[in-house]
């Protein structure tokens, strides 16, 4: 009976949790070594006035070109490095990398006003908010000089911003006493309490893509009419709207229409390798 009952106890480890256990591990050995081998890079989507046609900023995206997997995505290994902790010096490293990347397209192509460079900031980095304030605080005063700091822009997704409202509204008004800019990233897809939007010192809503995405799909407009209220609370607000994954010039004339100002999508470009974004911002692009 002892036996068969270790038998049991075996085989409650099954060989798919086995294998998702390995993969797991092998991705977090990988992460680490990537980290110190410094394998990732940073790529940059134009973000597009939907007024005037043309680039008003990027946001800066982080790529994984793993030597033995390929590309892997930030999907699947941000978790992991928020688990781990490896997004502390990840997360670093990224911030480094965008300013590094906006301080040269400022020399290389002044503008008024500059262009702006967005961030992504990860659950775990926006709670361990001393740490992260001192991160930015030493990166500010190595590398980006008070007039330029106004360009860089973060985003913390909505479900991590409501997750603490009070602890949030405190950090983000001492992201913004530094000087800088703040997004709600894939809003309309936590759960927001709207009676607190009013109160997060932030600039910016990105409307996430799903809604974006589904906006000519249904005959009776629904979603069309979620972003039509989601610009309108945002303008209301006082706040730039910015509608993520625009793959049609439909959309972007809907969006137009819908009086959001500003866009980003593969209609306009995917995200690009800095040469490749260099070549964009040189050969000044009108959509
Ligand atoms: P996000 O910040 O909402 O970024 C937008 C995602 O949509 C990106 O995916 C981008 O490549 C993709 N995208 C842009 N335009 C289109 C489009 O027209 N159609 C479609 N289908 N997709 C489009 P990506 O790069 O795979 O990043 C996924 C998420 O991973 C990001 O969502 C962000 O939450 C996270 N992430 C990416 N880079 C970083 C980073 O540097 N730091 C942190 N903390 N998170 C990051
Ligand atoms: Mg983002
Ligand atoms: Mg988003
Ligand atoms: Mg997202």
């Amino acid at each position: 009976r002892a036996k068969e009952k270790g038998k049991d106890r075996y085989e409650m480890f099954s060989p798919v949790m086995k294998s998702q256990a390995e993969s797991r591990w092998q991705l977090e050995t990988g992460l680490r070594k990537a980290i110190q081998q410094q394998e990732f890079k940073l790529y940059y989507q134009p973000i597009i006035s939907l007024r005037t046609h043309k680039i008003v900023g990027f946001e800066a995206l982080i790529r994984w070109p793993s030597s033995d997997k390929g590309f892997i995505s930030p999907g699947q290994f941000i978790p992991i490095a928020e688990e781990t902790g490896l997004i502390v010096p990840l997360g670093e490293w990224i911030l480094k990398e965008a300013c590094c990347q906006m301080k040269q397209w400022h020399q290389q192509f002044p503008r008024n006003p500059p262009l702006l460079m967005s961030v992504n900031l990860s659950s775990r980095q926006f709670n361990q908010p001393d740490l992260l304030i001192q991160q930015i605080q030493n990166i500010l005063k190595e590398m980006v000089d008070e007039k330029q700091r106004n360009s860089l822009k973060l985003e913390i997704t909505e479900s991590v911003m409501f997750n603490n409202v009070e602890g949030a509204i405190q950090l983000l008004h001492r992201l913004r006493a530094l000087g800088l800019r703040l997004s709600i990233d894939d809003f309309g897809t936590g759960y927001s309490n709207l009676s607190y939007l009013h109160r997060f010192p932030i600039d910016t809503l990105k409307v996430d893509q799903s809604f974006v995405r589904r906006m000519h799909e249904e005959n009776d407009n629904k979603y069309a009419q979620i972003v039509r209220t989601v610009v309108m609370l945002g303008h209301n607000l006082g706040l730039e709207v910015v509608a993520e994954g625009i793959e049609t010039e439909e959309q972007m004339r809907s969006l137009l229409a819908l009086n959001c100002e500003f866009g980003q999508g593969y209609f306009f470009a995917k995200p690009l390798p800095p040469c490749e974004a260099t070549a964009l911002l040189e050969s000044d692009p009108q959509w």
